[in-house]
């Protein structure tokens, strides 16, 4: 409880922004308080030795962030989950649907192996629809879904619920 107030007293709410009507959740004042910013990398790092993960997967761009130190902290590797186009050597691609049409994210083919049991962390999780297309990159490379956690669930988009089947009954856990 004490982790959760000290997370949401970090993120702030930014109104219209970046179109009207939307609040965005801005998570920079986290990342600029370490005692905030080491709390949830401790929790994160609980999550991977919870779960027995291998690999963390960080999805682009504020994901990066939050599942490097994560990843260092577990004694695991990183590999990040780009959008298109952005990843040098060959990948697997996955669409997905957005709100207003489509979008693209590749995984390097050879960043994991069959078997490893992966996290996927990002920021916020939103309709789901980003989350779940990495879920399916991961099991496109043979890997194993350990889990996908998320510092902050926007429950009114009801991506727990669009992403309930590409979960397979890995755990969803947002901090
Ligand atoms: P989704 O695919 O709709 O779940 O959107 C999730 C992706 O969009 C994540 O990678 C987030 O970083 C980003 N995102 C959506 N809404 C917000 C927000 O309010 N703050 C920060 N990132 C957001």
């Amino acid at each position: 409880a004490d982790l959760r107030a000290l997370l949401l007293s970090r993120i702030a709410d930014v109104p219209d922004h970046p179109q009207p009507g939307v609040v965005f959740k801005d998570i920079t004042p986290l990342l600029d308080d370490p005692a905030a910013f080491g709390a949830l990398t401790e929790a994160f790092t609980d999550l991977c030795a919870r779960y027995r993960v291998d690999k963390v997967v960080g999805l682009e761009a504020r994901g990066f962030i939050l599942a490097a130190p994560v990843a260092l902290r577990a004694g695991v590797g990183f590999v990040p989950v780009r959008k298109a186009g952005k990843l040098p050597r060959a990948t697997l691609r996955q669409g997905y649907e957005l709100e207003y049409g489509t979008a693209e994210i590749e995984i390097h083919a050879d960043a994991l192996a069959p078997g490893e049991r992966v996290l996927v962390i990002d920021d916020v999780l939103a309709t789901g629809g980003t989350a779940d297309a990495a879920l399916q990159l991961i099991r496109r490379a043979g890997a194993e879904v350990a889990g996908v956690a998320v510092l902050l669930e926007l429950g009114f988009l009801a991506g727990r619920e669009r992403l309930e089947p590409g979960l397979k009954g890995a755990p969803l856990e947002a901090l």
